[in-house]
Formats: structure tokens, C-alpha cells, sequence
């Protein structure tokens, strides 16, 4: 620990075991389908990888999309820029869009409207973790890894000014 950040919140174990969990809901769910796994950078990237492990079905791809909302590193504006879009179409695909964090919602539901308008044969979200306190527009995922209260996370992917996105468990920052 150091004096940035704080108390593990979500374990490793934690982590590991409901990424099972989650994994088995979508091989379930996605049975004799081929599935399109959208990874949302940079945040996404350590639970996607994680995640695919753990699902059973061969027909899986995986592709990845940048996105950044304008304004201040620790709040949300609602403005989203594409940085990095998908390597290919989705239309009829069965897309699963896979998030870090649903804060405000407001870069998923902009992100959400702009894969729709792609005519995906289904569309759903599988995100790690949910600040439902933070709400600003109705969004809400269809597989949720964890709650986590209104606290700025960091570790496992998530990030403070691009430092700790390597630490192996969920933390907030001091
Ligand atoms: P929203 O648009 O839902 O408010 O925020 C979405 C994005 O903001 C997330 O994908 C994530 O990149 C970032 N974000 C929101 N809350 C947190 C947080 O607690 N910690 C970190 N590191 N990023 C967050």
C-alpha cells in the first residue's frame, strides 16, 4: 500500500471467483451462438481477458474500442469521443459490450445507441463493476460483477491518471 490508495475492497479471490461465475451465465447463455465480446480500452482490458478464459464456446471473437469523455480525469461529461473503433462490422453479430465501471452510464448509453444503430443481431452489456448511487441516465448492464459504492476505484484495469491499472485487486484512492 502507499499513501495514494487505500484498503483492498474486491480481492483477487473475489475477482477470480465471480469471474467464474460470470463466465458460466454467458457460456449458458450464448450456447451453440458466436459470440462478439467488445472490450471498452483501457479499462476493460485486464477483466476481458480474464473473462474469456472462462467461457466455453468456440465461436467467440474479440474485438476492441477506445473511448474517451471530454473533461476532468475523474468525472464523466457525457461527451464521448471514439478513438479507437471496431475492426469490423456487427451487423447480425451477437455483441457483448464488456465495461469496467458504470459511473454515470453516460459513456455506455452513448456507446450502447452507437453499436445499436449497427444492426447487431443482440446487444448486451457485461460490465465488472456498478456505482449505482452515481446514476445520471437509465442504463443498466445485463451481467454486473460487483456494486461498489461512490468511491474512485482504481486496480484491475481502472486507472488514476493511467497509474495503477496493474494492481491485481479493486482499491479506491485515499
Ligand atoms: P460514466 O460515463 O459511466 O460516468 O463513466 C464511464 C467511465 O469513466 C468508465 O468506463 C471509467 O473509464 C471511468 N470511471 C468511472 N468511474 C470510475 C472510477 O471510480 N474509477 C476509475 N478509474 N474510472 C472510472
Amino acid at each position: 500500500m502507499n499513501e495514494v490508495v487505500g484498503e483492498v475492497m474486491i480481492s483477487q479471490k473475489e475477482l477470480e471467483e465471480k469471474i467464474a461465475e460470470l463466465g458460466k451465465r454467458i457460456t449458458q447463455d450464448y450456447e451453440g451462438k458466436e459470440i462478439l465480446m467488445i472490450g471498452v480500452l483501457k479499462g476493460a482490458f485486464i477483466f476481458l481477458s480474464d473473462l474469456v478464459k472462462r467461457i466455453d464456446n468456440n465461436q467467440l471473437n474479440i474485438d476492441f474500442m477506445a473511448v474517451s469523455s471530454y473533461g476532468a480525469s475523474t468525472k464523466s461529461t457525457g461527451v464521448v469521443r471514439i478513438i479507437k473503433d471496431l475492426d469490423t462490422s456487427i451487423e447480425r453479430k451477437n455483441v457483448l459490450i464488456v465495461e469496467d465501471i458504470i459511473d454515470t452510464g453516460l459513456t455506455l448509453h452513448y456507446l450502447y445507441d452507437n453499436l445499436k444503430s449497427r444492426n447487431p443481431e443482440s446487444l448486451k452489456i457485461c460490465t465488472l463493476l456498478d456505482k449505482p448511487e452515481r446514476r445520471e441516465i437509465d442504463i443498466s448492464a445485463d451481467y454486473v460483477g460487483f456494486q461498489v459504492p461512490n468511491r474512485f476505484i482504481v486496480g484491475y484495469g481502472l486507472d488514476y491518471e493511467e497509474r495503477y491499472r496493474n494492481l491485481p485487486y479493486i482499491t479506491c484512492l485515499k
